[in-house]
């Protein structure tokens, strides 16, 4: 006679016709919670029913049901295990990648043209050991115009055509604020150099917007001459166009310097031939310049006896105008693509 032992319980047939179907792992799960299930599993059912055996009954059938019990285990992590190898090679089907493939290719941003100028010009300064310095766009008009001995009433104030905000407040007409708000906190030796927006009540042409950008420069010490702020320029000016560029200074007024003037280079279409741009003189102007006034210095504190030094500023948007050969300052302004990407 065969022994209990090995003959198969009748659950296991009824198992396995419930396998057969299942086609996912959340069929799975519900099969084991229906045979193996602590609480309700038909195995565990069977198991508990032990109890109502006689002692020598039970060992049989407790060991038929603990085969039952594991077959049903292995037979439960054998189909978990192909279905885990077929998610498997269904996603490395659907991610294939081609190797082949050509790239994506992604547009990369760039400086604007304003910007690289400004920076050109800033990296010069900082070579030359000048410190980059920057202030408030809104401005009082003690510093826009008093502190920089442009009184109240004074031709200047016209000549700026300033934007005026509430609170007697005003938009910087010039870089030059920052001139006084820096010597009011630093003593002499000083050099800086002052890039930003400036902004003045123009109508946009070719030539002008309503903001634009500016550097400024300051140098303060003892002994400071005018062949300082000449020597300084042409430095500056030749690192900017070309070594061979000349540099032309002509008397000029600016209420905040004494002496005044405008400086010129010799023109860097035509070396100083004369052409369309520098309309045949062969000089184009490029900045204002001069020696402090005493006043601004009283303004600050600074002993006018005791210390001198000199002052310039430029328009960062004219000079790029210049070194790209745009001839309408708009195009800077309007940030079109077509033009933006030759740069
Ligand atoms: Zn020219």
């Amino acid at each position: 006679m065969k022994s209990s032992q090995d003959e198969v319980h009748p659950l296991w047939d009824d198992f396995c016709r419930d396998l057969e179907p299942v086609s996912g792992s959340g069929e799975l799960t519900a099969l084991k919670d229906k045979y193996l299930s602590r609480s309700r599993g038909l195995v565990s059912l069977e198991l508990r029913n032990l109890k109502a055996l006689s002692p020598q009954n039970r060992s049989e059938a407790g060991r038929q049901l603990n085969a039952l019990k594991a077959r049903v285990q292995a037979a439960l992590s054998k189909r978990q295990a192909e279905f885990k190898e077929r998610e498997h090679r269904l996603q490395l089907e659907t991610e294939q990648i081609d190797v082949t493939l050509p790239g994506y290719h992604f547009v990369q941003g760039g400086l604007h043209p304003l910007r690289q100028v400004w920076r050109e010009m800033e990296e010069i300064s900082v070579r030359m050991g000048f410190t980059v310095m920057s202030g408030p766009e809104v401005e009082s008009d003690y510093y826009n115009f008093e502190a920089l001995n442009i009184p109240t009433g004074h031709p200047a104030r016209d000549d700026q055509d300033t934007l005026y905000l509430a609170n007697k407040l005003l938009l910087r007409t010039h870089t030059s604020p920052v001139q006084i708000r820096t010597m009011e906190k630093q003593d002499p030796p000083l050099r800086i150099v002052v890039p930003g927006r400036v902004y003045r009540r123009d109508a946009t042409d070719a030539t002008h917007s309503p903001m634009f950008h500016q550097m400024e420069g300051l140098v303060v010490d003892e002994g400071i001459t005018l062949a300082d702020l000449k020597g300084t320029l042409e430095v500056f000016l030749k690192e900017l166009f070309s070594a061979d560029t000349r540099v032309r200074f002509r008397p000029s007024y600016f209420p905040f310097v004494e002496p005044g003037a405008e400086v010129d280079i010799s023109c860097i279409f035509c070396a100083g031939e004369g052409c369309r741009v520098c309309k045949g003189s062969g000089w184009i102007e490029i900045m204002g310049a001069g020696m402090v006034h005493p006043r601004v210095f009283q303004m600050v504190g600074y002993d006018s006896e005791k210390y001198t030094g000199f002052a310039w500023g430029m328009g960062i948007d004219r000079i790029a105008q210049l070194k790209h050969q745009v001839d309408d300052l708009r195009l800077f302004f309007e940030n079109d693509l077509r033009f933006l990407r030759q740069f």
